[in-house]
């Protein structure tokens, strides 16, 4: 039975994460090496709460009990007496290894872990755990609190156990499972990343421009956010690792990252968690950056 759920990394998805798994009930700890990123991760899901809050969503007396079920730190051995432990920081394979080899010493043993990488392989992060067959893929979509979905991804060794505990958590949250097979990027990634990518590429060899790109997807295919607007929000440097691990992994020159969205990268443009990326978001509204 999952009681408490510890998370590691608390930007926008470790956040979003912690946020839905209080507001259900679980006691949650939050962990990240950066203590303004964890002191903006409190302050974000109290503002996102009262949010609810004035939309009738949640009741104020939920709201405070939802933010006394989280209590916050840096140290690994906070998470000793966590059921299920989600990690959610930077998507880079060492960095996530690191972290998991640096955690599992102090888990309970029969601790679960989850990871909620984008696009890399499972099977492979698991591997550097003490338990390949407690560890899962449980990938929320941004923003956690609104988005339905939760891809559900086994690694080779993962299991039945694990798995129905984290399909029933997921219900608990009030989600949807998809579950997808452990190859580069899953299900929603290996369809997204590459649209966004080649939205990239229309900008870079001029077909339109940022404002045209995103006005002729939204209304033109109904999306409810153009793709570059897209990409900032999910976050340029997470677009690109995904292509990165895409390209790497099906070996396919159909995956090559788009230069255009590695030189966004190499500036420190990020998109809307920095305040820059295909769009400038210091100004209301946002202005393209092309
Ligand atoms: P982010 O940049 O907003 O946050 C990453 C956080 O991880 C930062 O606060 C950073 O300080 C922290 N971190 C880095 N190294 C750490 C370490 N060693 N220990 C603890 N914390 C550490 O990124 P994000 O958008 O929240 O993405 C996090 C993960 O979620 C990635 O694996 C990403 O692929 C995945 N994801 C992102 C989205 C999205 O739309 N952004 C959607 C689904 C999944």
């Amino acid at each position: 039975m999952i009681q408490r759920i510890g998370v590691i990394g608390a930007g926008q998805m470790g956040s979003g994460i912690a946020h839905v798994c209080a507001l259900s009930g679980f006691e949650v700890k939050l962990s990240d090496i950066d203590g303004d990123a964890l002191a903006n991760a409190v302050a974000g899901i109290d503002r996102n709460l009262e949010r609810q809050v004035a939309k009738g969503k949640v009741a104020e007396t939920e709201r405070q009990a939802t933010m006394a079920r989280i209590t916050t730190g840096s140290d690994l051995a906070m998470f000793g007496d966590c059921d299920l432990v989600i990690e959610a920081a930077t998507e880079n394979e060492e960095v996530k290894r690191s972290i998991f080899k640096a955690l599992v010493p102090h888990l309970n043993p029969d601790a679960l872990v989850a990871t909620n990488t984008s696009s890399i392989s499972i099977t492979r992060l698991a591997a550097c755990t003490d338990r390949p067959h407690k560890f899962m893929g449980m990938h929320f979509m941004n923003p956690v609190p609104v988005m339905q979905l939760v891809e559900l991804i086994r690694g080779i060794a993962t299991d039945e156990d694990t798995f129905r505990a984290v399909r029933d958590l997921t219900a608990a949250l009030g989600k949807t499972a998809a579950v997808a097979e452990d190859f580069p990027a899953f299900i929603v990634n290996r369809i997204l990343l590459p649209m966004i990518n080649e939205a990239v590429y229309t900008l870079y060899e001029g077909v339109g421009s940022v404002e045209a790109i995103d006005t002729a997807m939204r209304l033109g295919a109904n999306h409810p956010m153009g793709p570059l607007e897209l990409a900032d929000f999910i976050g340029l440097d997470t677009c690109l690792a995904i292509m990165n691990v895409l390209y790497e992994g099906l070996a396919d020159s159909k995956y090559r990252p788009c230069p255009l969205l590695v030189k966004y990268v190499e500036a420190g443009w990020v998109g809307r968690k920095c305040g820059r990326g295909f769009y400038d978001y210091s100004k209301n509204p946002p202005v393209p950056t092309r």
